[in-house]
């Protein structure tokens, strides 16, 4: 379905963007990698994806999410690559757990860098390319964490609530064009970002690793399941697939029941 497009999807070396980014090449789509990691893990992507895009390996951009320069030109090299750029899916994130008023302050200032500004570059650079060529998808992953809070994620629930209102107000503006854009809004999904939390919560609580992730990490998910990076990708193919141009600058959740509680 996505055979003559192109895609550029952000922190897409692991967890959900690699999904993404595996899910648009198996159905026909040019894609290009971001994304941090070791030299060997992001060789090992860029041939995956290469494999199903039938090269030896795919395009791959090392820009870093937190320099708006980079960014930017993240996007240029994209639609120079492909020579037009239908798909953005900003992905790329990070989290930090603390209290409040212990959070440091270039952690704060690198998750909404990251998390939210890139977003915002990303678009700018993207939409004029998309408008003019009348064709377009942005997404953007937000989280549970763009809709309502949880605790000790200060920067994160507030860069993903930024995240939602930037996806409504771009939505807004582009409304009668055929571009669109909108956000998914994952639960927890078993990646090393998520995985990772478990661990210290485990020791925090004093209980089993099994414990920590039913009764503490997933406290909120109804489910008691993780969602499944496949499950993710699926709703970020449905985004930019036929009959999706009536969806605009909706936060679609995917958490196993979290938001309905
Ligand atoms: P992950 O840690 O597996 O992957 C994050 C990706 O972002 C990696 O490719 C990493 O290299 C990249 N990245 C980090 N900092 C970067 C930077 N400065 N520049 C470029 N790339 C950078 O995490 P994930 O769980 O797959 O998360 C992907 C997105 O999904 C994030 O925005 C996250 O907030 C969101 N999300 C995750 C969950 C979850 O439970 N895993 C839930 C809701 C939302």
């Amino acid at each position: 379905v996505l055979a003559g497009q192109s895609a550029l999807v952000t922190g897409s070396t692991s967890g959900i963007g690699l999904g993404i980014a595996r899910i648009y090449a198996e159905a026909g789509a040019q894609v290009m990698l971001n994304g941090f990691g070791k030299p060997d893990e992001i060789a090992t992507a860029r041939r995956e994806i290469g494999a199903l895009m039938g090269v030896a390996e795919a395009p791959y951009s090392a820009a870093d999410m937190s320099k708006p320069d980079q960014v930017r030109g993240m996007v240029a090299e994209a639609e120079k690559a492909f020579g037009k750029l239908d798909i953005l899916v900003n992905n790329a994130g990070i989290q930090f757990v603390s209290p409040v008023q212990d959070f440091p302050a270039e952690k704060w200032d690198a998750i909404i860098a990251i998390n939210l500004s890139s977003n915002f570059h990303a678009i700018a650079a993207a939409l004029p390319g998309m408008l003019a060529r009348g064709h377009g998808r942005i997404i953007n992953v937000a989280s549970a964490h763009g809709l309502v809070a949880s605790p000790y994620k200060t920067a994160y629930v507030a860069a993903k609530h930024g995240v939602v209102g930037l996806t409504k107000s771009v939505a807004l503006e582009i409304a009668q064009s055929p571009v669109t854009c909108n956000a998914i809004c994952p639960g927890f999904v078993r990646t090393p970002l998520a995985e990772a939390q478990v661990k210290p919560l485990a020791e925090k609580f004093g209980v089993s690793e099994e414990v920590a992730l039913k009764d503490r990490l997933l406290e909120k998910q109804p489910s008691k399941r993780w969602i499944e990076v496949e499950e993710v990708a699926r709703m970020a193919l449905y985004l930019v697939g036929p009959g999706s141009g009536g969806v605009n600058g909706s936060a679609l959740s995917i958490d196993g029941g979290w938001l309905a509680a």
